[in-house]
């Protein structure tokens, strides 16, 4: 049988096709068309505004501007918006393009796809570490979704506030060592838990840590003593991914595992769980658990529903309805964290505490020239955990 070529390829768009405009919504492309024939190009400012954060959110974290801004340089656009990382509200414009409208009209659907998306992975990501504290959380769900997208994914999970990624080329994009343990797929292979964990000992170099999996066969409590006894103070820590239907209790499996660990020195082994974990999983789960590897809870988190609004026409503030005409700045207090959306103007402001205001909105692009330095993906994590430890999560 012979292959059309669209049956011959993967199902997703080529990077140049994005810069090209071409993945677009039709309307923008006949929007377009009617401006050009129209005669009609007037330089307006738009912004990307949520009104609502998905699953009662209080705030959210504003990823994906890297990746915007990578599209937006090509364009003869200027672009303000708030660093990748930063909290924020719902009402609050995270950008703000002004140009000529035909100049990014077919650009939006692009755009918002970028920001959309990562912006909740990343606060999904930051909601389960702020939930686990210490405790360690990597990022395992790149298996759910398209694997073109995995180290876009991953990155946002990771800067949103993972430990770690899973996939090797996400590692290489974030700067880090991926991480992992190893499947079910190994100890099938040897028929046995303890013979895989000795030849992954065997062959594996020392500075990968030893991480047995032990649900595979046997019960949790004699697997976990088994791996123990085959590897001693080797044994870094065990994973459970105790499949849903033979959990009961999973927490007091947990507890009786670590009991009979302890009561025969093994206190030093660490306990990993995975599969399923949801946000409500994890403060049950805290007190014995060591590490959570999350999988589709971040990789297919609630997406971000900004909207891109023009409101500013020629200078003048117009707006459709619902939404607040004219150019804004977000304007947040170092000290006391309170924050403002005022109309674009040049004053100075204090905050009630008497601390000055500083803007959140700034200028990172004009006519394809940076105007902000581009963080590493470990220093926008950092921004984000520092700057959620004081929020809530309801
Ligand atoms: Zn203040």
């Amino acid at each position: 049988m012979t292959l059309n070529r669209r049956m011959n390829m993967f199902h997703t768009a080529d990077p140049k096709e994005i810069i090209n405009g071409k993945i677009t919504d039709v309307y923008f492309d006949r929007t377009l068309k009617i401006l050009k024939a129209k005669g009609l190009n007037p330089i307006v400012r738009g912004e990307f505004i949520a009104k609502n954060l998905p699953e009662k959110w209080p705030w959210a974290i504003f990823a994906g501007l890297e990746e915007a801004m990578y599209l937006m340089k090509h364009l003869p656009i200027r672009v303000r918006a708030m660093k990748e990382g930063s909290v924020f509200y719902p009402y609050e414009p995270v950008m703000e393009i002004e140009g000529r409208y035909q100049d990014f009209c077919v650009y939006e659907t692009a755009i918002l796809g970028l920001i959309c998306q990562a912006s909740g992975i990343a606060t999904k990501a930051a909601r389960f570490k702020k939930l686990a504290g210490n405790n360690l959380i990597a990022s395992f769900g790149a298996r759910r979704m398209h694997p073109l997208l995995a180290p876009m994914i991953e990155r946002n999970a990771y800067i949103g506030g993972c430990d770690g990624v899973a996939v090797v080329k996400s590692g290489e994009l974030i700067g880090e060592d991926p991480m992992g343990t190893m499947p079910h797929a190994l100890i099938i292979c040897f028929g046995s838990t303890v013979e895989a964990l000795k030849a992954y000992d065997d062959v594996l170099e020392p500075k990968i840590k030893r991480v047995a999996l032990i649900d595979t066969f046997l019960d949790e409590k004699f697997e976990c003593l088994n791996v123990a006894e085959a590897l001693g103070r080797k044994l870094f820590a065990v994973r459970f991914d105790t499949p849903s239907s033979r959990r009961g209790n999973f927490y007091r499996i947990l507890e009786e595992c670590r009991w009979e660990l302890d009561m025969r020195g093994y206190s030093h082994i660490k306990f990993y769980v995975s599969g399923g974990i949801k946000e409500e999983d994890i403060q049950d789960l805290n007190p014995i658990v060591n590490g959570y590897g999350i999988g589709t809870s971040i990789s297919n988190a609630p997406v971000v529903d900004y909207a891109m609004d023009i409101m500013e026409v020629e200078g003048e503030p117009k707006a459709k309805r619902g939404k607040w005409s004219g150019s804004k700045r977000v304007l947040s207090c170092r000290k006391c964290g309170e924050r403002k959306t005022i109309p674009n103007d040049k004053k100075r402001y204090l905050c009630s505490c008497g601390r000055k205001f500083y803007d959140i909105l700034i200028p990172v692009l004009e006519k394809g020239k940076y105007l902000i330095r581009l963080e590493q993906p470990s220093k926008i994590r950092k921004g984000v955990l520092d700057s959620i430890k004081p929020l809530p999560l309801e």
